[in-house]
């Protein structure tokens, strides 16, 4: 378990502030994405205030990370920011904002990502990436069900498998 987002309220509670400037390994958090991975060091940056008997901190966690493209498959990389605010007793001991960290992550976590705009995706028929080969198979809308080429927007109602025969 890292420790690198654990702060002592020591000083807090005799200076009234601490200011935070923390960096961890992105393996503190391997679970905090369901797709894609953290890239690098995870920073943390913020001040922790005294406020009556309490401890505040208010900041931002940042980092990057790496995702596929939803459509062509095309890895990316992103910065991420997300804002932290965590409140605890002041006698409580140190603060420890990896669990916050971790789930300011999650939330963080784009649903869906796109390497451009007009991305076009796999071709439904050679799988290689449109935006990079015109592989001449004409560009199917939906196709069976294939991934890849806009599938989710023009899904084809009709998809009962054919009878077979003999
Ligand atoms: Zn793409
Ligand atoms: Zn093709």
């Amino acid at each position: 378990m890292s420790s690198e987002f654990r702060f002592p309220l020591t000083d807090v509670k005799e200076n009234g502030r601490l200011d935070v400037n923390a960096k961890t390994a992105p393996e503190t958090f391997p679970d905090a994405l369901s797709e894609g991975a953290l890239v690098g060091p995870v920073a943390l940056e913020g001040t922790i205030l005294a406020v009556d008997d309490e401890a505040a901190f208010t900041g931002t966690a940042k980092g990057k990370w790496r995702f596929e493209c939803t459509r062509c498959l095309k890895p990316l990389e992103q910065t991420w920011s997300a804002p932290i605010e965590v409140m605890v007793p002041i006698d409580g001991g140190p603060m420890d904002l990896t669990d916050e960290v971790r789930q300011s992550i999650a939330l963080a976590q784009p649903m869906k990502i796109i390497c451009k705009p007009d991305c076009r995706g796999l071709c439904a028929v050679c799988k290689k990436n449109r935006n990079e080969v015109n592989c001449g198979h004409p560009e199917i809308g939906a196709g069976d069900g294939v991934p890849g080429g806009g599938f989710a927007e023009t899904r084809h109602p009709r998809l009962t498998p054919r009878p077979q025969k003999g």
